[in-house]
């Protein structure tokens, strides 16, 4: 039943896979390719239906295309769900017949590691399927230290629009989530003198931010009410809702999570509130922007990868302004400079 797709964007392509035996439910989904061949990762979650897991896809693949078009890359977007639970459901057996549908799928499609994949399981598909990127064996390896340094300097770039400085001493941050990208990004603020407040669900991970960075840590709910200047959400998606919007303190948004906005209005209520937000797909495109260093002529160069990141303070500050002069969310602006790309391209 895909009646309530309706409404969706065009997808040049989905292709969905099913092998019960090895417990494989799939969907692949190319938003476009105008731009480049559509490289997003593959997610493994457990959507309750495939319903949800084909939205999720196109939704993800479309976001790809902005992030891409946005971060100047030779790339279309694309997305895979794996219907599954990564910790209980995720068996070698069920990888094999991924990569199989990888091989049918003719290099439409270039898949990296996503929620619930690991580098490891990126190897494991490398080795059986082509267009795998972000592997450990001669690929890009692990993305999250650009996403982190992307997001860091797209954090100053608001802060400057803000107030006119990008100097983080004093500044209070608060960060949501101390993974892979927030804990890195942690170290560059308290490098830079800003003064940290952070929540995790991991006990171990925010005593031992406390202990090395002199954060003060709170609990996942009072995170969100923090007061602080800026607000770096690093965990979950859909964090910024009619419901926690009222409840930010900070007047700057800036943080690495997909999908931070719960709906398109949650962008006008951030605005309506006078806070500042860094689109997400744009502020954390320094994973992709490091993936689609693979694909250049020579093969991966960490050192092409550094400056290219460092744009997208850039390209935030050009949206912000944007945004402004045209009295419209970050995100609409946003939006509009990436299918400004793809259409110029197209045509
Ligand atoms: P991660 O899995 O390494 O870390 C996520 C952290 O958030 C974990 O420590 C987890 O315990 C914590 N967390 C989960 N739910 C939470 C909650 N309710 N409250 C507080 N903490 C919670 O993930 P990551 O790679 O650091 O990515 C973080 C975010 O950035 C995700 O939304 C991801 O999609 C996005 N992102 C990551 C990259 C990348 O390169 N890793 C690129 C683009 C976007």
């Amino acid at each position: 039943d895909v009646r309530h797709l309706q409404g969706f964007d065009h997808h040049e392509q989905v292709w969905l896979g099913r092998d019960t035996a090895r417990g494989l439910t799939a969907i692949v989904s190319v938003h476009t390719t105008v731009l480049g061949p559509a490289l997003g990762g593959t997610r493994i979650w457990p959507h309750t239906s495939f319903e949800s897991g084909i939205i999720d896809a196109l939704r993800l693949s479309r976001g790809m295309t902005f992030k891409s078009a946005i971060a100047g890359l030779p790339l279309g977007g694309g997305k895979a769900v794996i219907i599954a639970d990564a910790k209980t459901e995720k068996t070698p057996a069920m990888l094999e017949a991924y990569a199989e549908m990888l091989n049918t799928l003719q290099g439409q499609y270039i898949t990296a590691e996503d929620v619930g994949m690991t580098l490891a399981d990126a190897d494991f598909l490398a080795e059986r399927a082509p267009n795998v990127s972000g592997t450990t064996k001669g690929g890009s390896g692990n993305p999250s230290p650009f996403t982190a340094e992307g997001t860091f300097v797209g954090l100053k770039a608001a802060l400057r629009h803000r107030t006119g400085s990008d100097d983080l001493a004093g500044v209070r941050v608060a960060v949501q989530g101390l993974g892979s990208v927030g804990w890195s990004l942690c170290q560059k603020l308290h490098t830079e003198g800003a003064v940290l407040t952070v929540c995790d669900l991991d006990a171990v991970r925010t005593a031992r931010a406390a202990e090395t960075f002199g954060a003060t840590v709170v609990s996942g709910d009072a995170i969100i009410a923090a007061d602080v200047d800026i607000f770096a959400p690093c965990a979950l998606g859909g964090i910024l809702s009619a419901d926690t919007i009222p409840l930010l303190k900070a007047k700057i948004v800036a943080g690495a999570a997909n999908n931070q906005l719960a709906t398109a209005e949650d962008g006008q209520r951030l605005v309506t509130r006078g806070i500042l937000y860094a689109p997400d797909y744009v502020i954390n495109a320094g994973g992709v922007i490091n993936v689609a260093a693979e694909m250049g002529d020579g093969g991966y160069d960490v050192a092409t990868v550094t400056p290219r990141v460092a744009r997208i303070a850039d390209t935030l500050s050009a949206i912000f302004q944007r945004a402004d002069s045209e009295g419209r969310t970050t995100d609409a602006v946003a939006e509009a400079m990436a299918r400004e790309i793809v259409e110029a391209a197209r045509k």
